[in-house]
C-alpha cells in the first residue's frame, strides 16, 4: 500500500511529477484495486426535466430564465417517454438531472421517482444533483434531510455528483456565485450517504482554478470519504467554452495531458476511492480510449441522450458495440456495470451484442428546439456574445 499524501504533498505532485510518473503510480493503484485487465462501463441515457434555472453558472449554456421562450419543464409522463426509449435500448440507468427550477416541489420529484421505479422497475433511477436538492428543500420549505428521505421512500438509492465545479469558495465566486457554497454541495452527499444513498463525485477543470483548487476540492472528497464513506467513482471533466459567458475569462484551454494529469493524480491522491471513471464523451473517443492507461478502470455511460454538453456544441455519440470496441481497442476487457459498479455482464472476446433500438434517439424527439441547431440561439448569444 502506498502511503497517503498530505495536502502539501498533492500539490507538488499535481504541479512537478513528470505525467509518466503519475501514469506509473496510477496504473499501479487502479490495478491492486481493480481487476487490471477490465474496464467498466453502463448503459445508460441522460435526459433532462427542465432547463429552467435561475443560478446563471457563467460556464452554462443549457439553462434558461424562468418564463424564457424556449424554457421547458416536463411533466411526468414527458420524463416517462425518455425512460420508455431507454427501455426499448435495453439500458439500466437513467441519470435525471435539471435545472436548478424555483418552481418545482418536492411532490414533484417524489412523483417522478415513484412513477419510475413502478413502471421501469429494471431501470436503475439515478437521480439529482445536490444543487436541484438543495432548491427542492428551499422550495418546499423542509430540510434537505427530509427531501432525502421521502426520495428514499419513492424508491431512489443513489445521487449523480453533478454541479462539483471546483469545491473551492474562490473559484465558486469567480464563475457561479449564486451556487450554493462548496460545503452544502458536500454536506448534502454526506447526509446522502448516511442515509444508505450511494453518489459519484465530479469535478469541472480547465477553467479559472489553480492547482490549489484542484488539491482542495480532492481534499474535500477524500474528508468526505473517510467520515461517511458512499461515493462509488470520481470523474472528472474539462469546461466546454463554446456559447458559455466564461470562455472570455479563460486564458489556457485544458489539453489532452492535463486530462491524464488529473485522472492519474485523483487515483494516487483519492485513496479511498474504489473507481475513478474516463469518459468516451467529455473528452472524445481517441483521448477516452488513451486515457484508460491513466488509472481509470471505468468508462463511464453510453449517454443515449444528453444535451447538456451539447448546449456547448460538444456532441459525441456511442452505443453498446462501440462502447465494447473501444474498451478493447485500448487493451482491455469490456464489463458491463450496473449503477453501484456491480458487474452484471462479461463478454466473450470479439462479442457483439444485439442493439435492439438502434441504441440511439432522433433529435426531434429529445432536444428542446434550442439544442437542434448547431448556431446559437439569440438568447445565448446576448448572453455570450
Ligand atoms: S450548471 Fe446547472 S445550476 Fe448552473 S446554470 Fe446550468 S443548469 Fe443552472
Amino acid at each position: 500500500m502506498q502511503e497517503r499524501l498530505s495536502f502539501a504533498e498533492g500539490i507538488e505532485l499535481l504541479t512537478h511529477a513528470p505525467l509518466e510518473e503519475l501514469q506509473l503510480r496510477a496504473q499501479l493503484i487502479r490495478n491492486q484495486k481493480n481487476p487490471p485487465n477490465r474496464v467498466t462501463f453502463v448503459l445508460d441515457s441522460n435526459p433532462n426535466y427542465t432547463n429552467v434555472c435561475n443560478v446563471d453558472c457563467s460556464f452554462c449554456a443549457f439553462y434558461r430564465h424562468p418564463g424564457a421562450k424556449d424554457s421547458y419543464t416536463k411533466s411526468v409522463e414527458e420524463v416517462m417517454e425518455h425512460f420508455e426509449r431507454a427501455h426499448q435500448a435495453g439500458l439500466t440507468t437513467v441519470l435525471l438531472q435539471g435545472g436548478v427550477n424555483p418552481l418545482l416541489k418536492l411532490d414533484y420529484y417524489v412523483e417522478l421517482v415513484k412513477t419510475a421505479r413502478e413502471r421501469y422497475p429494471h431501470i436503475h433511477p439515478h437521480f439529482f444533483s445536490a444543487v436541484e436538492l438543495w432548491q427542492c428543500a428551499r422550495s418546499s420549505h423542509i430540510t434537505v434531510d427530509e427531501v432525502l428521505k421521502a426520495l428514499w421512500e419513492a424508491g431512489l438509492r443513489s445521487l449523480p455528483g453533478g454541479g462539483a465545479e471546483i469545491l473551492s469558495e474562490r473559484i465558486r465566486l469567480a464563475i457561479s456565485p449564486k451556487k450554493m457554497e462548496p460545503g452544502s454541495w458536500i454536506d448534502i452527499h454526506q447526509r446522502a450517504h448516511a442515509l444508505g444513498y450511494r453518489s459519484t463525485a465530479t469535478m469541472m477543470y480547465g477553467h479559472l482554478e489553480e492547482p490549489h483548487d484542484i488539491v482542495t476540492h480532492l481534499e474535500t472528497l477524500r474528508v468526505a470519504q473517510d467520515k461517511c464513506p458512499g461515493f462509488t467513482c470520481f470523474v472528472p471533466w474539462s469546461y466546454k467554452p463554446e456559447r458559455t459567458a466564461l470562455r472570455r475569462k479563460v486564458r489556457h484551454w485544458a489539453g489532452k495531458d492535463a486530462y491524464f494529469r488529473i485522472l492519474s493524480f485523483a487515483r494516487i491522491y483519492l485513496d479511498n476511492f474504489d473507481h475513478i471513471g474516463a469518459s468516451w464523451f467529455g473528452e472524445g473517443k481517441d483521448i477516452g480510449m488513451q486515457s484508460l492507461h491513466y488509472g481509470a478502470d471505468d468508462f463511464g455511460g453510453t449517454l443515449l441522450e444528453e444535451n447538456v454538453h451539447r448546449a456547448t456544441n460538444w456532441i459525441n455519440k456511442t452505443d453498446h458495440n462501440q462502447m465494447l470496441e473501444m474498451i478493447r481497442k485500448a487493451g482491455f476487457e469490456p464489463a458491463q456495470r450496473d449503477t453501484f459498479y456491480n458487474i452484471i455482464r462479461l463478454y466473450t472476446p470479439d462479442e457483439h451484442v444485439h442493439v435492439p433500438h438502434a441504441g440511439q434517439v432522433s433529435e426531434p424527439d429529445c432536444l428542446p428546439s434550442y439544442l437542434q441547431s448547431t448556431t446559437c440561439c439569440p438568447t445565448q448569444c446576448a448572453q455570450t456574445h
